[in-house]
């Protein structure tokens, strides 16, 4: 369909988020069935009703626009639910599943979030302010929800830690991947690789030489390698990654 107006355009977004909601909603059925943590099974059994409920506010700004609601679908959410099945999958039922279904519906309310906060600012340029109280009411719902998400988040982790020996004892490819990854996001990027050797060799098991195979080395390592073709030159203080040739 083509979008040549204000009208279209806020009717194609409003379709967009309406299509992602009713897949949302299917999604976090799907996860609140898998997920054994019980705040996690709380939390997304409380957003599931206010879903339904962003689902009734979007019916209600159809009719404002005097339309009839319809979805546009929206592949960006088939994405994020098929992949939260292909993780549930994956991991099964348990502290891990709970990580990566945490992990799932964070992402999908951030990209709610996105997609209301484009709406709401539209529909204020156009004058639509019942529009704009409806839309803001689901907007902070999803914005606390995503806020919960991200505090359970490090407990699921801790619980995911213990339930796999690492927080205790330390197994090979949890605490280096672990030890990795945190020294990944200080961005000492050169340093990385060491630290993760050197975790992979205080490993409790026994079975590293130097640290070869660790999830968190291979993943520092291939940033590394790519670090002067994508990554920005800090010393340069430049906002915009600079390519060779351009
Ligand atoms: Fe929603
Ligand atoms: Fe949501």
């Amino acid at each position: 369909m083509a979008i040549s107006t204000m009208q279209e355009l806020i009717l194609d977004q409003l379709g967009d988020i309406y299509d992602a909601e009713h897949r949302f909603l299917k999604g976090q059925q799907e996860m609140v069935q898998n997920a054994t943590n019980q705040e996690l099974q709380q939390g997304i059994q409380l957003h599931i009703e206010q879903t339904q409920h962003h689902i009734q506010n979007l019916e209600q700004v159809f009719s404002l626009m005097g339309q009839q609601p319809k979805g546009v679908t929206c592949e960006a959410s088939q994405g994020l639910v098929s992949e939260a099945q292909k993780d549930m999958g994956e991991a099964g039922s348990g502290p891990i599943g709970d990580v990566l279904i945490d992990g799932a519906a964070l992402r999908v309310e951030h990209y709610e979030i996105a997609a209301y906060t484009a709406l709401i600012a539209g529909a204020q340029l156009m004058g639509q302010q019942q529009a704009v109280s409806l839309l803001q009411e689901n907007l902070q719902q999803e914005q606390q929800t995503a806020q919960k998400l991200e505090q359970m988040a490090t407990r699921l982790l801790q619980a995911a830690m213990q339930s796999t020996g690492a927080g205790a004892q330390g197994t090979r490819n949890t605490t280096a991947g672990a030890m990795g990854a945190a020294d990944a996001m200080t961005g000492t990027t050169t340093g990385a690789a060491t630290m993760g050797q050197s975790a992979g060799a205080q490993g409790t098991t026994g079975q590293m030489t130097g640290g070869s195979g660790l999830a968190g080395d291979d993943y520092v390592k291939v940033d590394t390698s790519k670090a002067p073709d994508i990554l920005v030159d800090e010393t340069q203080n430049q906002s915009t990654p600079q390519r060779q040739g351009s």
